[in-house]
């Protein structure tokens, strides 16, 4: 049977072949040198957009000639949110480097397998993320921790034309600073220019674990990174750079905020806000203070905007879109946040959402603003729930049988009916190319199965399986209604069972063990549940700890394969919870 593939409604975007730097830096850009590109929300220290080129080309200059950066090396990013941001990653990759960014809350161990698979040969951490640092390069037995360590600054003397402050902290003997590296010169252009195959070169590798296992390197390429900018900018409400500001407030660890407040918001030349952590005071503070018009948040900050009295003692009104990713948004806290927000919604408020992976860089779907575009009479009511339609230039099915991953002929896959439900598989030139060094990972997650896979794939050629169960109704609004991986997502940030279970193994009284999810609808979230919460607490990163609780069982359920039946123990939990 020939395979049922949805395409998007929206025409295809023309790819383009040259860097992300040239995405983000063309020589013919319609946006001023002059406008404020990322600002400080403590303190509103800000870079216009000409000195974040500057900065970021003289950064690179000190990584080639400073630190022998060379092309296709790797530097890890392990800091939080800060202007420091863009100066250190658009520099890196002026600099021809790939980039990989780690979250802040990691153990040194679970730093050390980043910093391992990825082969970084350079990390850039802040003074308060410092110490992990050091352990983690211990423990992997590194010497040189100088030459291998910039840190970023606590203050920000380095901006040009800011008001000197006095140096906050001791300076750390040895240790590169970010300041060392900048003012030595600047790149005369970006270094890639000559050669670069933007199909096939990785830019950025994020952590993923995919449908199974540990985190793994997602290799995403520059025309992975070019292409998702320009699609969602076909699906994302019109902003305007002298009106507009964004909050981004979600990690830039994350693809999403890589992409969606790095990146994006400079694309497109509107300012980003930039705060380090999440707090609901602060939160409403900035959107009053810079008078923010779009944010990009996850649904447990809309939780919390839900009950938190702050959104009484702020000014909001500024606010048109909340923009939520990463895990799923339901109706009726739509509703709730727009009528505590904005009682009468005048002006408008819209919380919409999208849906994606770090896999997919990240976004494929978008619900777009309903009424307010021609929509044919559907309501933003009736489409509460959905991530909405498929972006351009990309395709999706929806598939009920790939005989467990071992399908060999077409004839083996077989697709949902009109209305079914099926495991969402995408493919298009947004789609990262495998996963780093691990060619059984990556020949299981795109079908045709292929292995070994391609080492340089065709862009678009294979159907990614995103491990999601999804639906499509009749007007072409999708609904993510299950998830078939094994991945449990703790307030958008990853949480791998696998991991876990490796980690729960080593504990001396434990002989076996599975890792579930578990809903807390409380929370809008899922909970990990295990045993011995408070030792895990001295091994894993806060959102791994075994919030949903803990249940000693005599046997782990499993398959004849000796693979774990999280299904089961998935059913019994909600039992349990449900006779509570
Ligand atoms: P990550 O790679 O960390 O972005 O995680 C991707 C996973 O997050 C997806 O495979 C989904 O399971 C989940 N996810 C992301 N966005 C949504 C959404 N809008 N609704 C439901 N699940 C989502």
């Amino acid at each position: 049977m020939a395979p049922r593939i949805y395409k998007s409604h929206i025409p295809a975007r023309p790819l383009v072949q040259h860097s992300l730097f040239t995405h983000l830096f063309p020589n013919d850009s319609q946006h001023s040198s002059d406008l404020p590109a990322y600002i400080d929300a403590p303190t509103g220290s800000t870079l216009t957009r000409g000195q974040v080129k500057g900065l970021a080309l003289s950064f690179g200059y000190g990584l080639r000639t400073q630190k022998h950066a060379k092309r296709g090396d790797t530097i890890l990013m392990f800091s939080p949110n800060s202007i420091c941001w863009p100066v250190v990653i658009f520099g890196a990759i002026a600099a021809g480097l790939r980039c990989t960014l780690a979250n802040t809350a990691y153990t040194p161990s679970e730093l050390a397998h980043q910093y391992t698979d990825s082969h970084a040969s350079l990390i850039c951490t802040t003074r308060s993320n410092l110490q992990t640092v050091q352990k983690m390069l211990g423990s992997v037995r590194i010497k040189d921790v100088e030459r291998r360590v910039i840190l970023l600054p606590d203050d920000f003397n380095w901006v040009p034309g800011a008001k000197k402050t006095e140096t906050v902290g001791k300076s750390i003997p040895g240790l590169t600073k970010l300041e060392d590296l900048l003012g030595l010169g600047q790149l005369e252009r970006e270094e890639r220019f000559d050669g670069i195959d933007a199909e096939q070169e990785t830019v950025l590798l994020c952590y993923s674990s995919g449908t199974t296992g540990k985190p793994k390197g997602v290799e995403t390429t520059h025309q992975n990174l070019t292409t998702v900018l320009d699609i969602v900018y076909s699906g994302f409400p019109p902003m305007y750079p002298e009106t507009d500001r964004m909050l981004a407030v979600l990690p830039f660890y994350h693809i999403y905020g890589a992409v969606k407040l790095l990146l994006f918001p400079f694309y497109d030349g509107v300012p980003a806000v930039v705060m380090a952590h999440f707090d609901p005071l602060k939160f409403c503070d900035a959107i009053q203070r810079y008078k923010i018009t779009f944010t990009l948040i996850v649904p447990p900050v809309l939780v919390v905007m839900a009950r938190h009295d702050c959104v009484n003692k702020y000014d909001l009104s500024s606010l048109k879109v909340m923009f939520s990713g990463a895990a799923p948004l339901g109706g009726e806290l739509v509703k709730t946040v727009t009528s505590r927000i904005r009682p009468t919604n005048q002006p408008p408020l819209h919380i919409v959402q999208g849906y994606g992976l770090t896999e997919t860089s990240p976004t494929t779907h978008l619900l777009p603003i309903l009424p307010a575009r021609e929509w044919g009479g559907i309501t933003a009511e009736s489409k509460y729930g959905s991530v909405g339609f498929l972006l351009p230039n990309l395709e999706a099915r929806l598939v009920v049988d790939d005989k467990d991953g071992l399908a060999k002929t077409d004839d083996e896959v077989v697709d949902a009916k009109e209305g079914e439900r099926g495991e969402l598989w995408v493919r298009g030139p947004s789609v990262m190319k495998g996963y780093l060094n691990n060619a059984a990972a990556t020949t299981n997650a795109f079908y045709p199965y292929s292995s070994p896979p391609p080492s340089n794939p065709t862009p678009g050629s294979r159907w990614f399986k995103t491990g999601d169960v999804a639906v499509v109704d009749k007007d072409g609004f999708w609904r993510i209604v299950d998830r078939k991986k094994e991945l449990i997502k703790w307030k958008g940030f990853q949480v791998p069972p696998a991991e876990l279970e490796s980690v729960l193994l080593t504990h001396p009284n434990i002989a076996d063990v599975a890792v579930i999810g578990v809903d807390s609808a409380r929370e809008a979230t899922e909970m990990p549940r295990a045993e011995v919460q408070e030792w895990m607490k001295t091994k894993v990163a806060r959102h791994k700890f075994l919030r949903g609780g803990v249940v000693v069982v005599n046997a782990i359920p499993k398959s004849a394969a000796g693979k774990i039946l999280r299904r089961e123990l998935k059913e019994q939990a909600k039992k349990e919870l449900d006779g509570k």
